[in-house]
């Protein structure tokens, strides 16, 4: 397997991954980023968390030159993805002089000019937006020698193919193209054949992989609350020992450190500590004096264990081999074990392929409510406190306190406040994700989202229901009002499953059809 130091990538640009915390390409990078180097036009089949962006991302930047013009422009269907990539590629190339620039609506068109007017190298933009500044003269493209697609299927989805053709128009024709897109329908195709230069295909291998016969199940989760949902989770299970996956170096260590900090027994492998280090870890994982262990795939690839009780994807793996990899690690020797997926919006896709092609059976769970984990806390700060009143430990200086506590206040009040001090760290509330999909016209607490299929395709609220529950993993009861039209429907669901639905069902099938779903417009409700 190939490693980041044999592509051919400046030593400023291997820092940059190091400092990412990367430890190996992606499989999807493996196979790209040799060829994007070598400069052939390519199609990469790949969906978000495959690390699609870093696989263009790293020779885009790698080829960015001291000449002061944009000399790359990467194409994306919304601002929110447009951030994300111009984020990526602003940490690969923290060590070289380049200037790179998202440009989408919905920001000051003015602060955007005055920003490209001062040189930029490259420009992450959404097709109106680009196309704007292109009618405008604000931006020029004709010596750009790279263009990427990023989600050209979601582009096309969206009603953006003449936008992107004109764009593409604008630049020179010596440039190399790359286009990734998570499907491959015709129009994909028809572009590709249009515009690039005897392009290569590149997909993540398809090869079967067997998933153990262990139980599985995913949990819905927001990026900003995800360690406090992975504390609810770890709160309410049985862990004998568990091994929690991270993506990256990083991801470990920022993990670890925030677990011990709530006073979880964890402690963190990757490749950077020392043989001394590893073994150190490992000793304590095996003689169960931590519960947890925090790993990168490479750090755990020699881990032999026997007694695991949970895996747990903190990150979602790459691919569905590495997902095999990962939970194959519980359940040895017959015994017991489980599953578990951390899953954000954007990632519900990649979850269906690796259940599709590793023919797993990943139920949905919920994270459970504080409440939920208070409950559980209860009886394990009793038993706690049992073992205290009931051992032998030396408590005078507590003691001390509480005499002299006891003569003014009733000892109920006095001992609550003393857990209160000791377990209130341990509990929080979590923040909640602002997915905002603006007025609605929906009902308290819901959601309300246009559809476009209806009774044409002989859909009706029984069909949408089964449908939304089983790929979104949702109950029937977060699903509301359902308004069927002839070609279209409006559905109501609830707030916290909204972004999931929405993420789920967008460019998905339902009866034979593509899927475009939008958050409704308020006065549709009076139609
Ligand atoms: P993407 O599929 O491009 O949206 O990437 C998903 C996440 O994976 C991003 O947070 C990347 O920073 C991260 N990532 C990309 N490549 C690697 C890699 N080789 N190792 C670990 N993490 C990676």
């Amino acid at each position: 397997m190939a490693g980041f130091s044999d592509f051919a990538l400046h030593k400023t640009i291997q820092q940059a991954i190091h400092d990412m915390g990367f430890e190996e390409p992606s499989p999807i990078q493996e196979q790209c980023i040799p060829k994007i180097l070598e400069g052939v036009d390519l199609v990469g089949q790949a969906q978000t968390g495959t690390g699609k962006t870093a696989a263009f991302g790293l020779p885009l930047i790698e080829k960015v030159t001291g000449q002061n013009a944009v000399q790359a422009i990467v194409l994306t269907p919304t601002r929110e993805l447009a951030i994300q990539v111009s984020g990526e590629l602003m940490k690969i190339a923290k060590y070289k002089r380049v200037r790179t620039l998202p440009i989408y609506g919905g920001q000051s068109i003015g602060h955007q000019i005055r920003a490209l007017k001062q040189g930029v190298h490259v420009v992450i933009g959404t097709p109106g937006r680009v196309l704007d500044h292109l009618r405008r003269k604000t931006l020029r493209l004709d010596q750009v020698r790279m263009l990427v697609l990023d989600e050209a299927d979601e582009m096309l989805d969206m009603g953006f193919q003449e936008d992107i053709e004109s764009i593409i128009k604008e630049t020179s024709s010596e440039r190399q193209t790359l286009l990734f897109s998570a499907t491959m329908p015709q129009e994909i195709l028809r572009l590709s054949r249009k515009y690039m230069n005897a392009p290569e295909t590149v997909a993540i291998s398809r090869k079967e992989v067997t998933a153990p016969t262990i139980e599985q199940v995913y949990y819905k989760v927001f990026e900003r609350s995800k360690l406090e949902s992975l504390c609810r989770i770890l709160d309410s299970e049985e862990i004998d020992l568990g091994i929690v996956f991270c993506r990256t170096k990083r991801g470990v260590d920022e993990l670890t450190e925030a677990l011990q900090e709530r006073g979880y027994m964890a402690n963190g492998l990757h490749g950077d500590l020392s043989q001394a280090q590893r073994d150190k870890v490992m000793q304590s994982f095996r003689d169960a004096t931590i519960e947890l262990l925090v790993a990168t795939d490479v750090a755990a690839r020699g881990i032999d264990v026997g007694n695991v009780s949970h895996v747990v994807n903190y990150d979602i793996p790459q691919d569905p081999e590495s997902y095999v990899h990962r939970i194959g690690r519980t359940g040895r020797a017959g015994r017991k074990g489980i599953a578990m997926t951390l899953i954000t919006p954007r990632e519900m896709k990649q979850l269906r392929t690796i259940e599709k092609i590793s023919k797993s059976a990943i139920e949905s769970r919920t994270v459970p409510s504080i409440e939920e984990v208070m409950e559980r806390q209860q009886t394990i700060w009793r038993e706690q406190l049992i073992a205290l009143v009931e051992g032998d430990s030396d408590m005078t200086p507590f003691m001390e306190v509480v005499r002299q506590l006891k003569e003014e206040y009733p000892l109920e009040k006095i001992s609550a406040a003393a857990l209160s001090i000791a377990f209130s760290s341990s509990i929080s509330p979590g923040e909640e994700e602002v997915y905002d999909f603006g007025e609605t016209g929906a009902s308290n607490g819901m959601v309300r989202f246009f559809i476009n299929i209806g009774r044409s395709v002989e859909i009706k609220p029984p069909d949408l229901i089964k449908e939304i529950t089983e790929l979104v993993g949702i109950s029937g009861k977060s699903i509301g009002r359902i308004d069927i039209f002839e070609n279209f429907s409006f559905v109501e669901v609830a707030k916290e499953s909204a972004p999931f639905v929405y993420e789920a069902l967008r460019h998905s099938r339902m009866k034979g059809k593509r899927i475009n779903i939008e958050p409704a417009k308020p006065r549709a409700k009076r139609q």
